[in-house]
């Protein structure tokens, strides 16, 4: 054996793994496997002046390499077992909410300190929202901000560079179980260990689905999120979110009782392009440097879709609505509310006599072309209660971007220590459809390494 424990992927779950298993078994030989780059080398081509949209990149940065998805993330690392994860479906929820409390003690320690803790707790907008038919979910969020995650991220690898060996640009091809163990082959390469952790992450869905075919893993799937990106004037939101941070509200529909919620909130922040496997979608982030902070707050309005048999492919559904948004737009959609609801297209005259100035430079268009119609009468409806609590979010400038999907892995079949049917081959984070979130997928990267420290 090479390695006592080969951990593949260094987002989140797989640097949470390695940092616990070096705190409780140093002796331990661990590897990483990434296929991205290493932190410093991770730079999105695009600057807004040459190059103005996603080029393609063969590993984009925004996506891979050490850090993973959330690397140049809002640093958001919300603990709580309502929303981000099923992970207490597996742990219970006091072992789920003990660990994302010790990852945010780590975070502290390597860079966060000082940094804001934000919480619902006795908060006076729950009882504005349920008297508006909305939903407040309880939740502690750390907001760590762009800046300040990318610095604990610099800590945690100059700690962990001398007691782990990481490999980077290096996309694991295949997993293999071997006598004791499991081979892992990468280009040219193949290096055996007694415990296997998969940690791929969304960008790694795919590949996860090989795996689970080679290795005989049962998954299933059957949900996406889809909606937009509001982008208003940060004072409309800054009640909920100078004492909040971030509010996960829900709403179910008078119309068709589906439930659309708000996601991803950044106030003072920026909308961002998001490329996951060639297709241009939706996201935002903020930083916590008031120096690069805008005038306008972002957050998603999504609408969960659950899809029963014989349909499975509910990822590849999504796929092809943000396809259509790239083959009208190129890119992403951008459309002034008051237009969407005149039924008319938004121009770059009419973004430029807005009272807002985008964040992100999206093409104006027509997101009724693109959005299915049970999906856009939710996210209209939503965007009408949300004006209720803050009034302003329904107004002609409100800016709708198009399209933000959530792509759900499919959840693999794990036990209560993410192992999979394999012994010795855990599936942990979002790659493994049980997290969809830096806290949890964190959570479930600290829990196998304790499982694999005791054994
Ligand atoms: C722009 C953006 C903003 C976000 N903001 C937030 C936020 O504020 N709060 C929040 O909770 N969540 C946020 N998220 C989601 C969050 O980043 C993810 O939930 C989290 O990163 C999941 O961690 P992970 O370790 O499971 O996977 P990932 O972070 O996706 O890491 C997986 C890693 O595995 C690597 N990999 C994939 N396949 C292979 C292979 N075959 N071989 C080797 N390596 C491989 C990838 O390159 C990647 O680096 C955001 C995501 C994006 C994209």
């Amino acid at each position: 054996m090479n390695f006592d424990v080969i951990i593949i992927g260094a987002g989140p779950g797989g640097i949470f793994s390695a940092y616990e298993l070096v705190q409780r078994r140093p002796d331990l030989k661990v590897a990483v496997f990434e296929a991205g780059h290493a932190l410093h080398k991770r730079k999105c081509p695009i600057d807004g002046d040459k190059i103005k949209t996603c080029i393609g990149c063969k590993s984009c940065s925004i996506m891979n390499g050490f850090g993973g998805a959330g690397a140049f993330s809002d640093g958001k690392y919300n603990i709580t077992n309502d929303f981000g994860g099923t992970l207490y479906e597996y742990i219970g929820k006091k072992q789920a909410l003990d660990l994302m409390r010790y990852v945010d003690e780590i975070n502290l320690k390597y860079g966060g300190e000082g940094t804001k803790l934000y919480s619902t707790n006795g908060t006076r907008f729950k009882t504005l929202c349920i008297q508006n038919d909305l939903h407040l979910l309880d939740a502690s969020v750390r907001h760590l901000g762009t800046d300040i995650n990318y610095i604990v991220l610099e800590n945690l690898y100059v700690y962990l560079q001398d007691k782990v060996t990481f490999f980077f640009d290096t996309p694991v091809l295949s997993v293999k179980a071997v006598e004791d163990g499991y081979e892992i082959l990468c280009e040219g390469n193949a290096y055996q260990s007694k415990h296997c952790i998969i940690s791929v992450g969304r960008s790694g869905s795919k590949w996860m689905e090989s795996v689970c075919r080679e290795l005989d893993i049962h998954t299933k799937s059957n949900r996406v999120d889809i909606g937009v990106r509001v982008e208003l004037p940060a004072n409309v939101f800054a009640h909920l979110t100078d004492e909040l941070y971030e509010s996960k509200i829900v709403y179910r529909t008078e119309k068709y009782g589906d439930k659309v919620r708000t996601f991803c909130m950044n106030p003072k922040g920026a909308v961002v392009n998001e490329n996951t496997n060639g297709i241009i979608t939706v996201n935002g982030h903020s930083y916590e440097d008031p120096a690069k902070q805008t005038e306008n707050t972002n957050f998603a309005l999504l609408v969960a879709q659950h899809f029963s048999e014989p349909f499975k492919d509910s990822n590849g559904y999504g796929e092809s609505i943000a396809r259509l948004s790239n083959m009208l737009g190129g890119g992403v959609i951008v459309q002034r509310f008051g237009d969407l609801i005149r039924g008319r297209r938004s121009t770059t005259a009419r973004i430029n006599e807005a009272f807002i100035t985008p964040t992100l430079n999206a093409t104006p268009g027509d997101l009724s072309l693109v959005l299915p119609k049970r999906i856009l009468d939710g996210i209209i409806e939503m965007i009408y209660a949300l004006d209720k609590v803050a009034p302003g979010t329904a107004n002609e400038d409100t800016l709708l971007y198009g399209v933000e999907v959530k792509f759900y892995n499919m959840e693999v079949e794990v036990d209560e220590n993410l192992e999979s049917k394999h012994k010795n081959l855990y599936i942990i984070g979002d790659g493994s459809g049980i997290t969809h979130s830096l806290s949890h997928a964190s959570a479930s990267g600290v829990h196998v390494a304790r499982n694999i420290a005791a054994r």
